[in-house]
């Protein structure tokens, strides 16, 4: 066993948080999320998709904000299927993309009923090791390979699929329960299985659709590590997700970090960068961005997780918190009062004008050189909600005032770019 093995933590809110039926995220929103999870620590966001039109600027603009170092070291990932030609056509939109995964489903039930017989379990080998070795070739520094409905996959297809990955210069391989099929120990056995095989850092990704998402992902997580390789767990913001969801991002952390089998083995080490003080935060907007509301039970941020009500509870935790909380609310960044305005509130937005501008950015203790600048920051910032469509908050507002440039890329979702063919 590798003492350094480690779990890390790649966040997909900005791709399968967005994909999901009745859910979206403006690209400044987006932005923002890659900003927060920067500032947590988080290791990589899938950014999002670089073979789709309107996510081009928004994704060369993020890229350029790393280069900048307005975001340090959260890696930027995109996603697309295991075809070369969605390769080439990433390369093209997003030259400075560097990190990648490719998706390839592997059950029987997908080969047969979603590929509905143009590929067959043969070319699912081929494709997929034309794929990566075409992404390595090219510059692609990290490759991630994704088995889609892994856990309905047969095993030994599955590991098959895995070596031919790593065979063609994958670096990855990314376990999909893409169904939330598995259960805590069936995953851990599956990917003990694969791990010990293919010596090769696993991911994890997976499903809420039977309520044990945390529990498997964390479950994964430890049969990578019992087997000598580095986890990758994946997450999204308040667990957003195709259908009930993927593992709540600040849930899988408290896991890692507080429950009983975790905490007290440093076999089990989480990435130290992970900031869990910015959970709150970003739990925060992103059910604002989202327009979800975090439930009151939810892990860590929910409104109810440090409420104590009832006689034996509340007199338990006054006399000492550890009596009926496990960790404390300040270790998530909460206790800061929110601060609502109840008199005169003067915004700004889509019909804002220079004074109310001007008035709100004092607010932030921003100044502006000269006229002309206010003017300039003040059009992008009515571009901006028209983008987002709600308040513009004050970070939103600080990054288009420090980062216009990127800004005016990150708004500029336009149907002009497509050419005739593409509609
Ligand atoms: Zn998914």
């Amino acid at each position: 066993m590798d003492k350094n093995n480690k779990i890390h933590i790649i966040d997909v809110t900005n791709r399968d948080g967005v994909q999901t039926a009745n859910l979206g995220l403006a690209k400044l929103q987006k932005t923002m999320i890659n900003v927060y999870l920067d500032e947590m620590g988080i290791f990589q966001s899938e950014f999002g998709f670089p073979v789709t039109n309107h996510e081009t600027n928004y994704l060369n603009a993020n890229l350029e904000l790393a280069e900048l170092g307005v975001i340090k070291n959260l890696r930027l990932s995109g996603w697309t299927r295991a075809v070369v030609k969605d390769i080439v056509e990433a390369q093209k939109r997003v030259p400075k993309l560097k990190y990648i995964n490719l998706s390839m489903s592997t059950s029987d039930q997908m080969i047969k009923n979603k590929f509905k017989g143009k590929i067959d379990r043969k070319e699912v080998l081929s494709n997929t090791a034309d794929a990566v070795k075409y992404a390595k070739d090219h510059g692609f520094l990290i490759v991630g390979i994704n088995a889609e409905d892994a856990s309905r996959t047969n095993r030994e297809f599955l590991l098959e699929f895995a070596l031919k990955a790593k065979e063609s210069g994958a670096t990855r391989f990314r376990y999909c329960d893409t169904l939330g099929y598995d259960d805590p120990f069936t995953i851990y056995d599956n990917i003990s299985y694969i791990a010990k095989h293919i010596k090769m850092d696993i991911e994890l990704h997976c499903h809420n659709d039977l309520g044990m998402v945390v529990a498997n992902s964390v479950m994964g997580a430890k049969a990578a590590i019992d087997n000598g390789v580095n986890a990758f767990i994946n997450t999204t913001v308040n667990g957003l997700g195709e259908r009930a969801g993927n593992a709540d991002l600040v849930s899988v952390i408290l896991a890692l970090k507080k429950s009983s089998g975790f905490a007290n083995n440093s076999k089990y080490m989480l990435d130290e960068k992970i900031d869990l003080s910015k959970a709150w935060k970003i739990a925060k907007y992103a059910s604002y961005a989202f327009g979800v509301h975090i439930p009151i039970n939810q892990p860590g941020v929910g409104s109810n997780a440090f409420a104590h009500e009832s006689g034996i509870h509340a007199d338990g935790a006054l006399k000492d918190r550890r009596n009926y909380e496990l960790y404390d609310y300040e270790e998530l960044g909460r206790g800061e009062p929110d601060i609502i305005e109840t008199g005169r509130m003067i915004s700004t937005g889509e019909y804002g004008g220079i004074k109310g501008f001007r008035n709100v950015y004092g607010e932030l203790e921003v100044n502006f050189e000269c006229d002309e600048h206010a003017h300039r920051i003040l059009e992008l910032v009515r571009y901006a909600n028209v983008h987002t469509q709600k308040p513009l908050i004050n970070d939103e507002l600080l990054f288009i005032a420090k980062y216009p440039e990127q800004a005016r890329k990150i708004l500029t979702v336009s149907p002009d770019a497509l050419i005739p063919k593409d509609i």
